[in-house]
């Protein structure tokens, strides 16, 4: 492989097995990529969440979670970054796991490191032509940029605090479905966090105190079930 100019672009590499993580960091590294490691799915979604990927290769066969449920989790937090999986598996059924799960290509083991770049480098152009506008959500009166961080209500910017706007943002991205605080537990809080209901209970009275005080109720309590985030209508009773 020759040696390429330095890039932007910033890969984690998730693979519990060192000589292969080493192996695949190395070779990224000579390409010109920037590389960051992970060595569980665990450690791979604390990472996603921190820091901003432009592609994630993701091994299959993990000790925690699989790669296929790091993908989903990712997917369904709405994080679209592009995922390479690296899988020793070649069953077709898995395969199709894989895409169905959000991935955007996969290389069986063993591969050549030159195979692996250049998918890489075709999935990054993929994603580089798609890249859309600014990202923002939208419920009702409610706006959320998630470039800036920043929430409007109605109009008049609301402050949020980072929980409060990554579990509004996970409402935002599910309106209309009722979550239970089990779900919501698992996507807004930290992998390795043992959270309990109560708290997610806590952070829904502080978004309702700061977001459905004056224009009409947004967040729904179903009662057994757990919250929907849902527009403001003229026949919703509020309550
Ligand atoms: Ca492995």
């Amino acid at each position: 492989m020759r040696q390429h100019r330095s890039r932007d672009e910033t890969i984690l590499v998730v693979e519990d097995e060192e000589p292969i993580r080493e192996l695949v960091t190395t070779a990224l590294r000579f390409t010109g990529f920037q590389v960051e490691t992970a060595v569980s799915g665990g450690e791979a979604l604390a990472e996603a969440r921190n820091s901003t990927y432009d592609l994630i290769v993701l091994d299959v066969n993990l000790p925690d979670l699989d790669g296929f449920a790091v993908c989903r989790k990712l997917r369904s937090n709405g994080d679209q970054v592009p995922v390479v999986f690296l899988t020793a598996r070649d069953d077709p059924a898995d395969l199709r796991a894989g895409f169905t799960d959000g991935g955007d290509d996969y290389v069986t083991k063993p591969f050549s490191l030159e195979e692996l770049v250049l998918r890489i480098e075709a999935v990054l152009r993929r994603s580089r032509s798609v890249q859309s506008e600014p990202a923002r959500l939208t419920c009702g009166d409610l706006i959320l940029d998630e470039d800036a961080h920043r929430i409007w209500r109605a109009g008049s910017e609301v402050a949020l605090s980072p929980t409060e706007f990554r579990l509004l943002r996970y409402l935002m991205l599910n309106h209309d479905r009722v979550l239970s605080k089990t779900q919501i537990l698992n996507h807004v809080w930290d992998y390795e966090f043992a959270g309990d209901p109560s708290s997610v209970e806590t952070y829904i009275s502080y978004l309702r105190r700061k977001l459905d005080d004056r224009e009409g109720l947004l967040i729904r309590t179903v009662r057994g079930f757990g919250y929907a985030l849902r527009a403001p209508t003229a026949e919703s009773p509020r309550g």
